[in-house]
Protein backbone atom coordinates (compact mmCIF):
# COMPACT_ATOMS: atom_id res chain seq x y z
CA UNK A 1 0.00 0.00 0.00
CA UNK A 2 1.38 3.77 -0.29
CA UNK A 3 2.45 5.60 1.97
CA UNK A 4 0.33 7.82 3.13
CA UNK A 5 1.90 11.33 3.09
CA UNK A 6 2.66 14.35 1.58
CA UNK A 7 4.61 13.28 -1.04
CA UNK A 8 2.25 10.40 -2.35
CA UNK A 9 -0.37 13.07 -2.48
CA UNK A 10 1.53 15.32 -4.32
CA UNK A 11 3.01 12.88 -6.82
CA UNK A 12 -0.20 11.29 -7.54
CA UNK A 13 -1.67 15.12 -7.96
CA UNK A 14 0.97 16.00 -10.14
CA UNK A 15 0.08 13.04 -12.61
CA UNK A 16 -3.56 13.16 -12.47
CA UNK A 17 -5.10 14.57 -15.55
CA UNK A 18 -8.35 14.82 -17.35
CA UNK A 19 -9.67 11.96 -18.91
CA UNK A 20 -12.56 9.30 -19.19
CA UNK A 21 -13.54 6.99 -16.75
CA UNK A 22 -13.81 3.88 -18.60
CA UNK A 23 -16.53 2.58 -17.77
CA UNK A 24 -16.89 1.60 -21.42
CA UNK A 25 -14.38 1.83 -23.92
CA UNK A 26 -14.92 3.46 -26.45
CA UNK A 27 -16.09 6.21 -24.03
CA UNK A 28 -20.03 7.39 -24.84
CA UNK A 29 -18.33 10.43 -26.02
CA UNK A 30 -17.45 8.60 -29.26
CA UNK A 31 -20.45 7.53 -29.67
CA UNK A 32 -22.44 8.86 -33.23
CA UNK A 33 -25.25 8.49 -35.25
CA UNK A 34 -27.11 4.93 -35.47
CA UNK A 35 -30.01 3.66 -36.94
CA UNK A 36 -32.94 1.54 -35.18
CA UNK A 37 -32.40 -1.11 -37.92
CA UNK A 38 -29.10 -1.96 -36.72
CA UNK A 39 -29.67 -2.34 -33.32
CA UNK A 40 -33.00 -4.07 -34.65
CA UNK A 41 -30.39 -6.56 -36.41
CA UNK A 42 -28.16 -7.10 -33.16
CA UNK A 43 -31.00 -8.00 -30.56
CA UNK A 44 -31.97 -10.55 -33.46
CA UNK A 45 -28.40 -11.52 -33.23
CA UNK A 46 -28.54 -11.81 -29.54
CA UNK A 47 -31.57 -13.86 -30.17
CA UNK A 48 -31.01 -16.29 -32.57
CA UNK A 49 -27.67 -17.42 -30.84
CA UNK A 50 -29.65 -17.31 -27.73
CA UNK A 51 -26.88 -15.74 -25.23
CA UNK A 52 -27.52 -14.11 -22.04
CA UNK A 53 -28.65 -11.38 -21.56
CA UNK A 54 -28.13 -8.40 -18.11
CA UNK A 55 -31.49 -6.08 -18.04
CA UNK A 56 -30.64 -2.58 -17.04
CA UNK A 57 -33.68 -0.19 -16.41
CA UNK A 58 -33.43 3.36 -15.74
CA UNK A 59 -35.57 5.51 -13.72
CA UNK A 60 -34.63 8.90 -14.07
CA UNK A 61 -36.69 10.73 -12.08
CA UNK A 62 -35.38 12.30 -8.27
CA UNK A 63 -37.69 13.93 -5.67
CA UNK A 64 -35.20 16.34 -5.65
CA UNK A 65 -31.96 17.56 -7.95
CA UNK A 66 -28.34 17.25 -4.98
CA UNK A 67 -26.15 19.84 -6.83
CA UNK A 68 -23.14 17.91 -7.30
CA UNK A 69 -25.57 15.18 -9.24
CA UNK A 70 -23.74 14.14 -12.72
CA UNK A 71 -26.45 11.89 -13.63
CA UNK A 72 -29.20 12.14 -16.25
CA UNK A 73 -32.45 12.84 -13.84
CA UNK A 74 -35.62 14.58 -13.76
CA UNK A 75 -36.54 16.27 -10.31
CA UNK A 76 -40.40 16.21 -9.81
CA UNK A 77 -42.57 15.23 -6.82
CA UNK A 78 -45.26 13.62 -9.01
CA UNK A 79 -45.75 10.14 -8.32
CA UNK A 80 -48.03 9.73 -11.25
CA UNK A 81 -45.21 10.24 -13.76
CA UNK A 82 -43.50 6.90 -12.50
CA UNK A 83 -46.84 5.12 -13.23
CA UNK A 84 -46.95 6.79 -16.75
CA UNK A 85 -43.20 5.97 -17.06
CA UNK A 86 -43.42 2.23 -16.48
CA UNK A 87 -46.13 1.90 -18.56
CA UNK A 88 -43.65 3.21 -21.42
CA UNK A 89 -41.12 1.20 -20.17
CA UNK A 90 -43.47 -1.79 -20.80
CA UNK A 91 -43.84 -0.93 -24.47
CA UNK A 92 -40.53 -0.49 -24.95
CA UNK A 93 -39.82 -4.15 -23.07
CA UNK A 94 -42.49 -5.36 -25.89
CA UNK A 95 -40.13 -3.62 -29.07
CA UNK A 96 -36.93 -5.48 -27.73
CA UNK A 97 -38.19 -8.78 -26.31
CA UNK A 98 -39.73 -9.54 -29.85
CA UNK A 99 -36.31 -9.61 -31.22
CA UNK A 100 -34.88 -11.34 -28.03
CA UNK A 101 -36.68 -14.25 -28.29
CA UNK A 102 -35.81 -16.94 -25.50
CA UNK A 103 -32.38 -15.17 -25.01
CA UNK A 104 -32.28 -16.01 -20.83
CA UNK A 105 -31.79 -12.50 -18.72
CA UNK A 106 -28.96 -13.17 -16.03
CA UNK A 107 -29.62 -10.20 -14.30
CA UNK A 108 -31.82 -6.93 -13.58
CA UNK A 109 -30.49 -3.98 -12.90
CA UNK A 110 -32.67 -0.87 -11.98
CA UNK A 111 -30.88 2.58 -11.55
CA UNK A 112 -31.30 5.95 -12.29
CA UNK A 113 -32.40 8.60 -10.81
CA UNK A 114 -34.12 6.91 -8.19
CA UNK A 115 -35.64 3.73 -8.83
CA UNK A 116 -37.46 3.94 -5.50
CA UNK A 117 -38.94 7.29 -7.00
CA UNK A 118 -41.67 4.31 -8.01
CA UNK A 119 -44.19 3.39 -5.41
CA UNK A 120 -44.53 -0.34 -4.02
CA UNK A 121 -47.36 -0.97 -6.43
CA UNK A 122 -46.06 0.86 -9.50
CA UNK A 123 -42.22 -1.44 -8.84
CA UNK A 124 -44.19 -4.75 -8.72
CA UNK A 125 -45.97 -3.80 -11.83
CA UNK A 126 -42.49 -3.10 -13.29
CA UNK A 127 -40.99 -6.34 -12.60
CA UNK A 128 -44.28 -8.12 -13.40
CA UNK A 129 -43.41 -6.15 -17.02
CA UNK A 130 -39.98 -7.59 -17.00
CA UNK A 131 -40.82 -11.60 -15.93
CA UNK A 132 -43.81 -11.30 -18.54
CA UNK A 133 -41.74 -10.08 -21.86
CA UNK A 134 -38.60 -11.62 -21.17
CA UNK A 135 -37.15 -15.07 -20.05
CA UNK A 136 -35.73 -14.56 -16.90
CA UNK A 137 -33.87 -17.13 -15.11
CA UNK A 138 -35.29 -18.15 -11.72
CA UNK A 139 -31.82 -17.39 -10.09
CA UNK A 140 -31.09 -14.00 -12.05
CA UNK A 141 -29.59 -11.16 -9.62
CA UNK A 142 -31.63 -8.15 -9.13
CA UNK A 143 -29.93 -4.91 -8.05
CA UNK A 144 -31.07 -1.59 -7.66
CA UNK A 145 -30.10 1.47 -6.75
CA UNK A 146 -32.05 3.24 -3.18
CA UNK A 147 -32.19 6.80 -2.35
CA UNK A 148 -31.87 6.26 1.72
CA UNK A 149 -33.55 9.61 2.14
CA UNK A 150 -36.89 8.64 0.32
CA UNK A 151 -36.84 4.58 0.96
CA UNK A 152 -40.16 3.46 2.87
CA UNK A 153 -40.77 0.02 4.87
CA UNK A 154 -43.52 -0.92 2.39
CA UNK A 155 -40.77 -0.68 -0.55
CA UNK A 156 -38.17 -2.40 1.26
CA UNK A 157 -40.52 -5.46 1.69
CA UNK A 158 -41.62 -4.94 -1.90
CA UNK A 159 -37.83 -5.36 -2.61
CA UNK A 160 -37.70 -8.77 -0.12
CA UNK A 161 -40.38 -10.19 -2.05
CA UNK A 162 -39.37 -9.61 -5.34
CA UNK A 163 -36.58 -11.42 -4.29
CA UNK A 164 -33.69 -8.10 -4.44
CA UNK A 165 -30.69 -9.66 -3.23
CA UNK A 166 -28.21 -6.65 -3.68
CA UNK A 167 -28.98 -2.63 -3.26
CA UNK A 168 -26.78 0.45 -3.45
CA UNK A 169 -26.97 3.40 -2.00
CA UNK A 170 -25.91 6.86 -1.86
CA UNK A 171 -24.31 8.10 1.36
CA UNK A 172 -21.98 11.01 -0.08
CA UNK A 173 -20.69 12.64 3.04
CA UNK A 174 -22.36 12.81 6.52
CA UNK A 175 -20.44 15.91 7.69
CA UNK A 176 -23.59 18.84 7.93
CA UNK A 177 -21.91 21.42 6.07
CA UNK A 178 -20.91 19.38 3.42
CA UNK A 179 -24.33 18.14 3.16
CA UNK A 180 -25.38 21.82 2.64
CA UNK A 181 -22.85 22.64 0.04
CA UNK A 182 -24.25 19.72 -2.11
CA UNK A 183 -27.77 20.19 -1.46
CA UNK A 184 -28.42 16.47 -0.04
CA UNK A 185 -29.30 15.76 3.56
CA UNK A 186 -28.73 12.54 5.33
CA UNK A 187 -28.43 11.24 8.60
CA UNK A 188 -26.32 8.08 9.78
CA UNK A 189 -29.25 7.29 11.39
CA UNK A 190 -31.32 7.63 8.44
CA UNK A 191 -28.96 5.14 6.45
CA UNK A 192 -28.56 2.57 9.25
CA UNK A 193 -32.35 2.13 9.02
CA UNK A 194 -31.99 1.35 5.77
CA UNK A 195 -29.35 -0.78 5.81
CA UNK A 196 -31.03 -3.01 8.71
CA UNK A 197 -33.84 -3.02 7.21
CA UNK A 198 -32.71 -4.16 3.65
CA UNK A 199 -30.87 -7.41 5.67
CA UNK A 200 -33.68 -8.00 7.56
CA UNK A 201 -35.47 -8.09 4.17
CA UNK A 202 -33.25 -10.97 2.53
CA UNK A 203 -31.30 -7.94 0.74
CA UNK A 204 -27.68 -9.70 1.31
CA UNK A 205 -25.27 -7.54 -0.50
CA UNK A 206 -24.91 -3.98 0.77
CA UNK A 207 -22.82 -1.22 -1.17
CA UNK A 208 -22.30 2.29 -0.62
CA UNK A 209 -21.64 5.00 -2.89
CA UNK A 210 -19.45 7.93 -1.56
CA UNK A 211 -17.30 11.14 -3.27
CA UNK A 212 -14.53 12.57 -2.25
CA UNK A 213 -13.12 15.73 -3.46
CA UNK A 214 -16.43 17.79 -2.40
CA UNK A 215 -16.08 21.54 -1.60
CA UNK A 216 -15.71 21.58 2.83
CA UNK A 217 -14.40 18.39 2.82
CA UNK A 218 -11.28 17.83 5.36
CA UNK A 219 -9.08 14.92 6.68
CA UNK A 220 -10.98 15.27 10.36
CA UNK A 221 -14.51 15.65 8.40
CA UNK A 222 -13.88 13.03 5.77
CA UNK A 223 -12.51 10.46 9.16
CA UNK A 224 -15.70 10.87 10.53
CA UNK A 225 -17.87 9.84 7.34
CA UNK A 226 -15.58 7.11 6.72
CA UNK A 227 -15.76 5.79 10.45
CA UNK A 228 -19.48 6.06 10.55
CA UNK A 229 -19.50 4.19 6.58
CA UNK A 230 -17.23 1.50 8.06
CA UNK A 231 -19.33 1.03 11.48
CA UNK A 232 -22.96 0.49 9.06
CA UNK A 233 -20.59 -3.27 7.72
CA UNK A 234 -21.28 -2.29 3.71
CA UNK A 235 -20.17 -5.16 1.86
CA UNK A 236 -18.29 -3.29 -0.52
CA UNK A 237 -18.14 0.51 -1.16
CA UNK A 238 -17.29 3.13 -4.59
CA UNK A 239 -15.71 5.92 -3.53
CA UNK A 240 -16.01 8.33 -6.18
CA UNK A 241 -13.87 11.21 -7.29
CA UNK A 242 -16.21 14.22 -7.66
CA UNK A 243 -16.54 15.20 -11.27
CA UNK A 244 -17.15 19.13 -11.22
CA UNK A 245 -18.05 19.81 -14.80
CA UNK A 246 -20.29 22.76 -14.53
CA UNK A 247 -19.61 23.94 -18.09
CA UNK A 248 -21.52 20.68 -18.66
CA UNK A 249 -24.40 20.83 -15.69
CA UNK A 250 -25.03 24.26 -15.03
CA UNK A 251 -26.87 23.13 -11.41
CA UNK A 252 -22.93 22.60 -10.14
CA UNK A 253 -23.04 25.86 -10.11
CA UNK A 254 -24.85 25.90 -6.86
CA UNK A 255 -21.73 23.45 -5.25
CA UNK A 256 -18.81 26.53 -6.48
CA UNK A 257 -20.88 28.92 -4.83
CA UNK A 258 -21.09 26.89 -1.27
CA UNK A 259 -17.23 26.32 -1.08
CA UNK A 260 -14.15 26.21 -3.05
CA UNK A 261 -14.15 22.92 -5.17
CA UNK A 262 -10.91 21.09 -3.88
CA UNK A 263 -8.09 20.34 -5.96
CA UNK A 264 -5.94 17.77 -6.53
CA UNK A 265 -3.61 17.64 -3.95
CA UNK A 266 -6.45 17.56 -1.91
CA UNK A 267 -8.36 14.92 -3.40
CA UNK A 268 -5.24 12.90 -3.46
CA UNK A 269 -4.61 13.48 0.38
CA UNK A 270 -8.47 12.25 0.63
CA UNK A 271 -8.58 9.48 -1.58
CA UNK A 272 -5.28 8.22 0.46
CA UNK A 273 -7.32 8.95 3.96
CA UNK A 274 -9.84 6.33 2.94
CA UNK A 275 -7.80 3.75 1.32
CA UNK A 276 -5.91 3.62 4.67
CA UNK A 277 -9.26 3.64 6.50
CA UNK A 278 -10.45 0.99 4.99
CA UNK A 279 -8.06 -1.20 4.62
CA UNK A 280 -7.42 -1.39 8.00
CA UNK A 281 -10.47 -1.96 8.91
CA UNK A 282 -10.27 -5.36 6.96
CA UNK A 283 -11.93 -4.56 3.20
CA UNK A 284 -10.28 -5.16 0.46
CA UNK A 285 -9.15 -2.13 -2.12
CA UNK A 286 -10.32 -3.56 -5.67
CA UNK A 287 -9.85 -1.51 -9.10
CA UNK A 288 -9.82 1.70 -8.99
CA UNK A 289 -12.15 3.13 -6.11
CA UNK A 290 -13.80 -0.07 -5.24
CA UNK A 291 -13.68 -1.41 -1.40
CA UNK A 292 -14.89 -5.21 -0.62
CA UNK A 293 -15.38 -7.42 2.34
CA UNK A 294 -12.92 -10.33 1.95
CA UNK A 295 -15.08 -13.22 0.88
CA UNK A 296 -17.45 -11.04 -0.90
CA UNK A 297 -19.04 -12.02 -4.47
CA UNK A 298 -16.86 -8.93 -5.69
CA UNK A 299 -13.86 -9.65 -3.89
CA UNK A 300 -14.40 -13.16 -4.79
CA UNK A 301 -14.76 -12.59 -8.53
CA UNK A 302 -11.49 -9.93 -8.37
CA UNK A 303 -9.19 -12.47 -7.06
CA UNK A 304 -10.39 -14.68 -10.18
CA UNK A 305 -9.59 -11.87 -12.27
CA UNK A 306 -13.28 -12.15 -13.35
CA UNK A 307 -14.27 -8.32 -11.85
CA UNK A 308 -15.84 -6.19 -15.13
CA UNK A 309 -16.16 -2.75 -15.40
CA UNK A 310 -20.05 -1.05 -16.57
CA UNK A 311 -21.55 1.68 -16.87
CA UNK A 312 -22.53 1.02 -13.37
CA UNK A 313 -18.97 0.87 -12.25
CA UNK A 314 -16.98 -2.43 -11.03
CA UNK A 315 -19.58 -5.54 -11.01
CA UNK A 316 -18.45 -9.19 -10.68
CA UNK A 317 -20.32 -10.37 -13.30
CA UNK A 318 -21.94 -9.24 -16.71
CA UNK A 319 -23.29 -10.83 -19.43
CA UNK A 320 -21.89 -10.01 -23.03
CA UNK A 321 -24.72 -8.13 -23.94
CA UNK A 322 -26.64 -5.41 -21.44
CA UNK A 323 -29.53 -4.24 -22.89
CA UNK A 324 -30.47 -0.72 -21.82
CA UNK A 325 -34.23 0.27 -20.83
CA UNK A 326 -35.60 3.84 -20.60
CA UNK A 327 -34.25 6.85 -21.50
CA UNK A 328 -30.93 7.48 -21.62
CA UNK A 329 -30.37 3.54 -21.08
CA UNK A 330 -26.64 2.36 -22.81
CA UNK A 331 -26.63 -0.69 -24.33
CA UNK A 332 -23.29 -2.42 -25.13
CA UNK A 333 -22.92 -6.05 -26.81
CA UNK A 334 -19.83 -7.39 -27.45
CA UNK A 335 -20.23 -5.69 -31.08
CA UNK A 336 -21.55 -2.28 -30.57
CA UNK A 337 -23.23 0.01 -28.15
CA UNK A 338 -26.12 2.22 -28.32
CA UNK A 339 -28.00 4.74 -26.40
CA UNK A 340 -31.38 5.41 -25.71
CA UNK A 341 -33.15 9.44 -26.42
CA UNK A 342 -31.48 11.22 -22.88
CA UNK A 343 -34.58 13.66 -23.38
CA UNK A 344 -37.70 12.16 -22.33
CA UNK A 345 -40.05 13.74 -24.75
CA UNK A 346 -38.16 11.97 -27.71
CA UNK A 347 -37.90 8.81 -25.80
CA UNK A 348 -41.30 9.00 -25.42
CA UNK A 349 -42.27 9.81 -28.70
CA UNK A 350 -40.07 6.82 -30.67
CA UNK A 351 -41.96 4.46 -27.75
CA UNK A 352 -45.63 5.94 -28.42
CA UNK A 353 -44.93 5.68 -32.47
CA UNK A 354 -43.46 1.86 -32.02
CA UNK A 355 -39.50 2.21 -32.85
CA UNK A 356 -36.70 1.29 -30.75
CA UNK A 357 -35.79 4.73 -29.11
CA UNK A 358 -32.50 4.90 -30.31
CA UNK A 359 -30.52 8.17 -30.22
CA UNK A 360 -26.83 7.22 -30.73
CA UNK A 361 -24.22 4.90 -30.46
CA UNK A 362 -20.89 2.86 -32.26
CA UNK A 363 -20.04 -0.35 -33.90
CA UNK A 364 -16.62 -1.53 -32.54
CA UNK A 365 -14.10 -2.87 -35.28
CA UNK A 366 -11.46 -5.18 -34.52
CA UNK A 367 -9.18 -2.90 -33.51
CA UNK A 368 -12.01 -1.30 -30.62
CA UNK A 369 -11.96 -4.94 -29.30
CA UNK A 370 -8.61 -5.31 -28.54
CA UNK A 371 -8.14 -2.01 -26.81
CA UNK A 372 -11.82 -2.53 -24.95
CA UNK A 373 -10.61 -5.72 -23.36
CA UNK A 374 -7.03 -4.48 -22.64
CA UNK A 375 -8.13 -0.78 -20.63
CA UNK A 376 -10.84 -3.34 -19.25
CA UNK A 377 -8.63 -5.61 -17.85
CA UNK A 378 -6.37 -2.80 -16.86
CA UNK A 379 -8.80 -1.08 -15.13
CA UNK A 380 -9.86 -4.59 -13.04
CA UNK A 381 -7.04 -6.32 -12.68
CA UNK A 382 -4.12 -3.61 -13.05
CA UNK A 383 -2.36 -6.36 -14.93
CA UNK A 384 -2.66 -7.51 -18.92
CA UNK A 385 -1.17 -10.88 -20.46
CA UNK A 386 -0.05 -9.63 -24.04
CA UNK A 387 0.16 -12.96 -25.35
CA UNK A 388 -3.12 -14.51 -24.47
CA UNK A 389 -4.72 -11.18 -26.06
CA UNK A 390 -2.90 -11.15 -28.49
CA UNK A 391 -3.97 -14.94 -29.35
CA UNK A 392 -7.50 -14.30 -28.40
CA UNK A 393 -7.57 -11.47 -31.32
CA UNK A 394 -5.13 -13.49 -33.61
CA UNK A 395 -3.23 -9.94 -33.08
CA UNK A 396 1.25 -9.41 -32.75
CA UNK A 397 0.14 -7.70 -29.82
CA UNK A 398 4.14 -6.30 -29.28
CA UNK A 399 4.35 -5.08 -32.40
CA UNK A 400 0.34 -3.84 -32.84
CA UNK A 401 1.56 -1.78 -29.54
CA UNK A 402 4.73 -0.54 -30.05
CA UNK A 403 4.42 2.77 -30.00
CA UNK A 404 1.77 2.75 -27.06
CA UNK A 405 4.49 0.50 -25.07
CA UNK A 406 7.02 3.01 -25.68
CA UNK A 407 5.01 6.06 -24.75
CA UNK A 408 3.98 3.59 -21.56
CA UNK A 409 7.73 4.17 -20.23
CA UNK A 410 7.14 8.25 -19.66
CA UNK A 411 4.60 6.84 -17.23
CA UNK A 412 7.45 4.37 -15.30
CA UNK A 413 5.72 5.04 -12.68
CA UNK A 414 2.89 4.51 -12.74
CA UNK A 415 2.71 1.13 -15.11
CA UNK A 416 5.67 -1.44 -16.44
CA UNK A 417 6.03 -3.23 -19.24
CA UNK A 418 7.76 -6.56 -18.52
CA UNK A 419 9.30 -7.83 -22.07
CA UNK A 420 10.27 -11.18 -20.65
CA UNK A 421 6.49 -12.36 -19.87
CA UNK A 422 4.49 -9.95 -22.05
CA UNK A 423 2.66 -8.35 -19.30
CA UNK A 424 1.99 -4.79 -18.57
CA UNK A 425 1.30 -3.96 -14.44
CA UNK A 426 0.35 -1.34 -12.94
CA UNK A 427 2.33 -0.25 -9.97
CA UNK A 428 0.50 1.04 -6.34
CA UNK A 429 0.61 4.73 -7.53
CA UNK A 430 -0.54 3.97 -11.17
CA UNK A 431 -3.42 1.58 -9.41
CA UNK A 432 -4.76 4.73 -8.29
CA UNK A 433 -4.12 6.59 -11.45
CA UNK A 434 -5.34 3.47 -13.83
CA UNK A 435 -7.35 6.26 -16.10
CA UNK A 436 -3.88 7.40 -17.20
CA UNK A 437 -2.77 4.60 -17.90
CA UNK A 438 -5.79 3.54 -19.82
CA UNK A 439 -5.35 6.79 -21.63
CA UNK A 440 -1.99 5.32 -23.29
CA UNK A 441 -4.03 2.64 -25.66
CA UNK A 442 -7.16 5.12 -26.30
CA UNK A 443 -7.15 5.80 -30.19
CA UNK A 444 -9.40 8.11 -29.54
CA UNK A 445 -8.18 10.20 -26.80
CA UNK A 446 -5.14 10.59 -28.56
CA UNK A 447 -6.23 11.04 -31.98
CA UNK A 448 -8.90 13.70 -30.18
CA UNK A 449 -7.87 17.47 -30.97
CA UNK A 450 -11.24 19.33 -29.46
CA UNK A 451 -11.21 16.64 -26.27
CA UNK A 452 -14.61 16.28 -25.02
CA UNK A 453 -14.57 17.76 -20.93
CA UNK A 454 -13.82 14.87 -19.07
CA UNK A 455 -13.46 14.61 -14.76
CA UNK A 456 -10.14 14.19 -13.07
CA UNK A 457 -8.10 11.44 -13.06
CA UNK A 458 -7.39 11.42 -9.02
S1 LIG B 1 -30.51 11.19 -5.65
FE1 LIG B 1 -28.77 10.60 -6.93
S2 LIG B 1 -29.56 10.65 -9.03
FE2 LIG B 1 -31.04 11.78 -7.76
S3 LIG B 1 -30.37 13.92 -7.92
FE3 LIG B 1 -29.39 13.08 -6.10
S4 LIG B 1 -27.38 12.36 -6.85
FE4 LIG B 1 -28.68 12.67 -8.65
Amino acid sequence: MLPRTDETASCLAEYASQGPRYTSYPPATEFGPLSADRVSQELRRIGRANEPVSLYVHVPFCKSLCAYCGCNVIPTRDENRGVAYTDQLATEMTLVAGHLLAAKVVEIALGGGSPNFLAPRTLRTLMGSIERYFAVAPDARRSIELDPRRTTSSQIETLGDLHFTSISLGVQDFAENVQDAIRRHQSVIQTRWLVERCRAAGIEDVNIDMVYGLPLQTEASFTTTLDAVIDLAPDRVALFGYAHLPDKLPHQRLVEKAGRVLDRFERASLLLLAIERFTKAGYLHLGLDHFARPGSALAIAAAEQRMARTFQGYVEHRADNVIGIGTSAISSTSRMFWQNHTLLPQWEAAIDARHLPVRRGFILDRDDRVRRELIERLMCDGTVDLTALGRRYDVDTETYFAGELHNLTALGELAAYDRVNHQITTTPMGKLLVRNVCMVFDRYFNAGTERPQFSSTI
